[in-house]
């Protein structure tokens, strides 16, 4: 209540130094980095930059793309709630996401469950665009000779950089944690962050040589941005 008739404080900061997390602010449209995620498995300064690429690359991609989702979409670059968007591009917009949307709902952490494709759909779509623009930057960064082409530990940087993706969202949950997680949590288990993400990617199955027909490789690929 104090806050209101006063200026935006821009310094505020929605999360303590040491959270493990991130966020996008559709209010301030600014995206927001606790010191807590710039350590491994997301960034290490030590690491090799592909890895770096897909872990953290890959999380700030995630939120610059919640600027764009189902909800961020609804604000303008002030922060105000208005809709900026021409109506075919809306209209596009809702066609894809449908397509992500009924995609997720095919997934099935946990025997008898099956993911709810419109609560995980903003997380969903920002998962699928933030890895491409972290994916975009391994590029330029390989072209302009910053990550160098050559096999490291027998990977290639692109085999690396979906490598290093899949390590961030490494985790272990009982099937009755999982089970309510998919009832309430908007974000997807980590196994489909990975696999409902790269399955929609050509690019990860260039990089593993998958060919069509193989789990990876969605016969149905989805892509909103
Ligand atoms: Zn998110």
């Amino acid at each position: 209540m104090e806050k209101i008739g006063k200026p935006v404080d821009r310094a505020e900061f929605g999360m303590t130094p040491p959270t493990v997390n991130a966020y996008y602010s559709p209010l301030q449209n600014n995206i927001n980095f606790p010191a807590g995620i710039l350590q491994p498995p997301f960034y290490s300064a030590k690491s090799d930059m592909a890895v770096n690429f897909g872990g953290i690359g890959a999380v700030i991609g995630h939120e610059l793309t919640h600027g764009f989702d189902d909800q961020g979409s609804q604000f303008d670059a002030d922060g105000n709630l208005r809709d900026w968007w021409t109506a075919s591009d809306k209209e596009q917009f809702k066609k894809r996401e449908d397509c992500i949307a009924d995609e997720y709902s095919g997934f099935s952490p946990v025997e008898g469950e099956k993911l709810r494709g419109r609560l995980t759909l903003g997380e969903n779509g920002a998962d699928n665009a933030g890895i491409r623009l972290a994916f975009m930057a391994l590029l330029s960064s390989i072209d302009d000779g910053s990550v160098k082409k050559e096999k490291l530990d027998g990977f290639t940087p692109q085999q690396r950089f979906f490598l290093g993706y899949a390590q961030i969202w490494c985790q272990n949950q009982r099937p009755e944690a999982l089970k309510s997680s998919v009832r309430t949590d908007p974000h997807s288990p980590g196994e489909f962050r990975v696999d409902g993400v790269v399955q929609n990617m050509p690019e990860f199955a260039a990089a593993f040589s998958c060919s069509e027909g193989q789990p990876m490789v969605s016969a149905n690929a989805c892509r909103v941005w």
